[in-house]
């Protein structure tokens, strides 16, 4: 029977609870806002005492289902104000699953300032232990530590910068090669987990007793449907886009539909463009060999197999792994078009736990700001690194975009809810400018991924130009709330968009696992009141549709090469919660 467990880090308490029926039917971002909304005062302070960090596999995460090892970490934001769900890979989803535990609460603080502990989890209960031996490493050197003492375990953990609290503060959770390479990144939450005093949790399922799936036959229906979905599409299967290029196969194709935002979104292309692509990626991982691969999965079970581990010249693990993202926001963005310095500046923020879209943007700012010249790859490896120094000017960067554009007068500031921006330009491609603006967490493609239709025609086709797209971001808003609440790896999407049978297969395995007969619409009417909550929560800390706008230089500045603003109303904008 699936628990809650409570940690107070207040009186140093581990309690299990049974689960309150309304969160049966919940799993992941659905529990995490749930709690959220139910515990958290929404005018609380996001390091303070009242907020609380809320840690849930999805519903079928634990099971042999594909692609399926998804964490939701959520809580109030420190970045935004806002409510949080970050989502991630790695190991500990499917570890907390086999335990039968639905979510981790942390909440309260430490009595003695600066004190930092590690939690232990396994099949007999839990342990909370000083983390002494932890404090002021990175991650890198934590995982290390921490698979020597407990073998192979889950780490979920921050870095320097959630214990300095800074608000680009992520939290990481290892990898099949015990590596920081999976991150709940968006939105400062490793800034909340170290104003909690906590530096890791590790969990260990050896003698778990594993998910209780209520109906095993429909389970394994669906699983197989799902399974064959993900296996024939052109996008996920062996071999397929993914597969074979990472996410990073997008570097080449947005940037020809001009929505590559260069130079701290002063353009939509990036004449560097093919040197960063993915393409370049898998072609210097075959070059180089050793450890270099594609087609590496974040946890066992992942058929997609999207990962990358990015070796150094002499082939030795560099990172793990290169994203388009990560790629784009330290390359495009920052006019840099050197792979190796890229895949050192995403090492710096795996290793003290910055969100690399975040950390890219506010390099950024900071060469529009004139701290450096764009395209200086050395400049911006020794800019991220004063951050692990603890100097003033690496506080000032640790606190992400908006704090640093403030801190040199850049107006050009690419946030929502003070977020950064990931890698899709509004003005190029307008549906996702909806979702950045209309998103309950700031700018967040994760939120609802329009690029599906509006740039590689998956789930339809749609002009990436075209305003009119209120009624698009909020299917997808509604659709992905409900995704990141399964356990389900978001890029299982591409398929079970276009074949149905993959998108029955989710279904059946969610009913399978929980003994229900819901249907897909249902179970999207679950995302959709999940977004409904956060949106309410967001209301009553003080947040109005006046929030949900993009900045003011994308209405007024033109962004070649199509020479267009973000041209969509107010009005438009406004009717995407409206039903
Ligand atoms: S598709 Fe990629 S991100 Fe998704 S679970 Fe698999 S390896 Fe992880």
């Amino acid at each position: 029977m699936s628990k809650i467990l409570r940690v107070n880090m207040k009186d140093l308490t581990c309690n299990f609870e049974d689960v309150p029926e309304k969160y049966k039917l919940f799993g992941g971002r659905a529990l995490t806002s749930a709690i959220t909304c139910d515990e958290v005062p929404p005018t609380c302070h996001p390091l303070g005492p009242n907020n609380k960090i809320i840690i849930a596999p999805g519903i079928i995460s634990g099971t042999n289902a594909p692609s399926s090892g998804r964490t939701s970490i959520g809580g109030k934001s420190p970045l935004t104000g806002t409510i949080k769900e970050a989502n991630s890979g790695g190991l500990s989803a499917q570890k907390i699953g086999r335990l039968q535990i639905k979510a981790i609460i942390v909440e309260g603080k430490p009595q003695e300032k600066g004190k930092f502990y590690l939690l232990k989890i396994n099949k007999d209960g839990t342990e909370l232990l000083p983390a002494d031996d932890l404090v002021g490493k990175g991650m890198y050197e934590v995982d290390e530590i921490l698979f020597q003492k407990y073998g192979k375990v889950a780490i979920i953990g921050i870095g320097l910068t959630g214990e300095m609290m800074l608000t680009n503060s992520g939290i990481s959770i290892n990898d099949m090669e015990n590596r920081p390479g999976r991150y709940a990144a968006r939105g400062g939450m490793g800034a909340v987990m170290g104003s909690k005093g906590l530096k890791a949790i590790v969990i260990d399922d050896q003698g778990a007793p594993g998910v209780e799936i209520a109906d095993k036959e429909l389970f394994n229906s669906g699983r197989k449907k799902l399974a064959k979905a993900l296996t024939t599409h052109d996008v996920t299967k062996k071999g397929g886009a993914l597969n074979t290029y990472g996410t990073a196969v997008l570097v080449n194709i947005i940037n020809e539909a001009g929505g590559l935002p260069t130079r701290n979104f002063s353009s939509g292309q990036f004449e560097g463009a093919s040197k960063i692509s993915g393409e370049s990626v898998a072609e210097i991982c075959k070059k180089r060999g050793g450890e270099g691969t594609t087609g590496h999965g974040c946890h066992p079970g992942c058929i997609i197999q999207c990962s990358n581990i990015f070796p150094k010249e002499d082939g030795t693990h560099h990172v793990s792994c290169m994203e388009y993202e990560s790629i784009w926001a330290f390359g495009a963005n920052c006019g840099i078009d050197d792979l190796d310095q890229i895949a050192e500046l995403i090492r710096i923020c795996n290793d003290m736990g910055l969100d690399t879209i975040e950390a890219g943007d506010t390099i950024a700012v900071a060469m529009e700001g004139g701290l450096l010249e764009f395209g200086d790859g050395e400049g911006a490896i020794n800019l991220l690194n004063e951050v692990g120094k603890r100097t003033p000017l690496g506080r000032i960067i640790g606190s992400g975009t908006e704090f640093t554009a403030r801190a040199l007068g850049v107006s050009r500031v690419p946030t929502v809810k003070g977020q950064s921006m990931p890698a899709y330009e509004p003005r190029a491609i307008k549906g996702i400018g909806v979702v950045y603006a209309a998103s309950t967490m700031g700018a967040d493609h994760t939120s609802g991924y329009t690029i599906a239709p509006e740039i590689l025609g998956t789930g339809g086709k749609q002009d990436p130009l075209d305003v009119e797209k209120a009624q698009l971001a909020r299917a997808f808003l509604d659709t992905t709330a409900f995704l990141d609440s399964t356990g389900y790896c978001l890029f299982i999407a591409f398929a079970i968009l276009d074949i149905s049978e993959g998108f029955e297969g989710v279904i059946e395995t969610m009913n399978g696992v929980l003994g229900v007969d819901l249907s897909g619409d249902d179970w999207v009417n679950i995302g959709k009141e999940t977004i409904n909550k956060e949106r309410a929560f967001n209301i009553a800390a003080g947040f109005t549709s006046a929030d949900d706008r993009l900045p003011e230089f994308m209405n007024i500045e033109k962004l070649p090469p199509h020479n267009v603003t973000f041209e969509v109303s107010e009005e438009i904008l406004d009717s995407v919660y409206k039903e």
